[in-house]
C-alpha cells in the first residue's frame, strides 16, 4: 500500500481549513495577556450579543488548559457529535460552540499535552468543525503570547482583528502591552482594549466605586495608538451569570454593568464590520 506523503496530507488539511474559514464573514479573536481577567466572559457575551442581533455566530474556545465556555453557557453535560471526520458543534442560543471541554470525560480532567498536539487540536477546530456559513466567528484564545495564541492567529487566515481584555492593575498593564506588540508583529489589527473589573458595581444601587486604580487600559491604548473600547466594572452578578451558565448581557440586560458591556460590544462589532480584514504574518 502506498504511504501518504506527509507534505500532501498537510496540504490537504490546509485546503480544508482555508475552505472552512473562507465561509466566515468576520473573525474576531479575544486575547489577554494573562488568565483570569475576563477574556472568556467577554467572548461569550460578544457571541451572545451578535446572535441576539440576528447574526449567524460561532464561538471557538481554544483555551485548551482552561476551557470555561461550556460552564458559562450551561453546556457542562454536552458532548460533541459528528461523523466522517467532521465535528458537529454544540448549538446553544443559536451559537455554534466548540470547546476542548466537550471532549474531556469530566470537568476535572487536566489536558497534559505537548505543543504540537495542542497546535493540532486548535487547527482541527478550524479545519474539521462543521461551522457552515457564519457572519461572525469569535475565538477565545489561550492567554499570553506563546505558542498557542500564535497558532490561533497564524492558522485563522484573514481576521478582522483582536480585542484585548485587561484589568486595571499595573501587572496586567505590562502584559497588555506585550499583547499589542504580539498582534503588531503578526500584522493583526488591534480592534481595541477593554478594561474589565474596573471599579466595583454595588449590587444594591449599581454605583461604581473605584477599589483599585483604574484608567490603565485607556492610557495604554492612547500610548500605543490603539482604540480604547471601554471599561466594565467588577459586578457580583457577572460571576453569578457565568457560574449559572446564563449569558450576562441577556439575563441581566437591565443593569448598568450590562449596558456598559453592551456599549463596548456594539462599538467592537461596528469596528469589525467597518474594518478590512487582514491576514496574520509570521514571527521568526
Ligand atoms: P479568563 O478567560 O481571562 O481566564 P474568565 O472570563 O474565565 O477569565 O473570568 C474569570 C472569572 O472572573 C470568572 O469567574 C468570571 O465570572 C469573573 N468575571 C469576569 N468579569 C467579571 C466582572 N466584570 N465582574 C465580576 N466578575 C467577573
Amino acid at each position: 500500500m502506498a504511504e501518504t506523503c506527509p507534505t500532501n496530507s498537510q496540504t490537504l488539511e490546509d485546503d480544508r481549513l482555508n475552505r472552512r474559514m473562507d465561509r466566515i464573514g468576520h473573525k474576531i479573536v479575544v486575547l489577554s495577556g494573562k488568565g483570569g481577567v475576563g477574556k472568556s466572559t467577554f467572548a461569550v457575551n460578544l457571541a451572545v450579543s451578535l446572535s441576539l442581533s440576528g447574526r449567524r455566530v460561532g464561538l471557538m474556545d481554544t483555551d485548551i488548559h482552561g476551557p470555561s465556555i461550556p460552564t458559562m453557557l450551561g453546556l457542562e453535560e454536552s458532548s460533541i457529535g459528528g461523523s466522517e471526520g467532521e465535528i458537529e458543534p454544540v448549538v446553544v442560543a443559536g451559537i455554534k460552540v466548540v470547546s476542548i471541554g466537550f471532549f474531556t470525560r469530566n470537568m476535572d480532567d487536566a489536558v497534559i499535552w505537548r505543543g504540537p498536539l495542542k497546535a493540532g487540536v486548535i487547527r482541527q477546530f478550524m479545519s474539521d468543525v462543521a461551522w457552515g456559513d457564519l457572519d461572525y466567528l469569535i475565538i477565545d484564545s489561550p492567554p499570553g503570547t506563546g505558542d498557542e495564541p500564535l497558532t490561533v492567529l497564524q492558522s485563522l487566515g484573514t481576521v478582522d482583528g483582536a480585542v484585548i481584555v485587561t484589568t486595571p492593575q499595573k501587572v496586567s498593564a505590562v502584559d497588555v502591552r506585550r499583547s499589542v506588540t504580539f498582534c503588531r508583529q503578526l500584522g493583526v489589527d488591534v480592534l481595541g482594549i477593554v478594561e474589565n473589573m474596573s471599579g466595583f458595581a454595588c449590587p444594591k444601587c449599581g454605583e461604581v466605586t473605584g477599589i483599585f486604580s483604574s484608567g490603565g487600559g485607556r492610557s495604554i491604548a492612547d500610548d500605543m495608538g490603539v482604540p480604547f473600547l471601554g471599561s466594565i466594572p467588577m459586578d457580583p452578578a457577572v460571576v453569578e451569570a457565568c457560574d449559572q451558565g446564563r449569558p450576562f448581557v441577556y439575563h441581566y440586560s437591565k443593569t448598568a454593568t450590562a449596558s456598559a458591556m453592551q456599549d463596548i460590544l456594539d462599538r467592537l462589532a461596528g469596528r469589525a464590520a467597518s474594518d478590512t480584514a487582514v491576514s496574520a504574518g509570521g514571527i521568526e
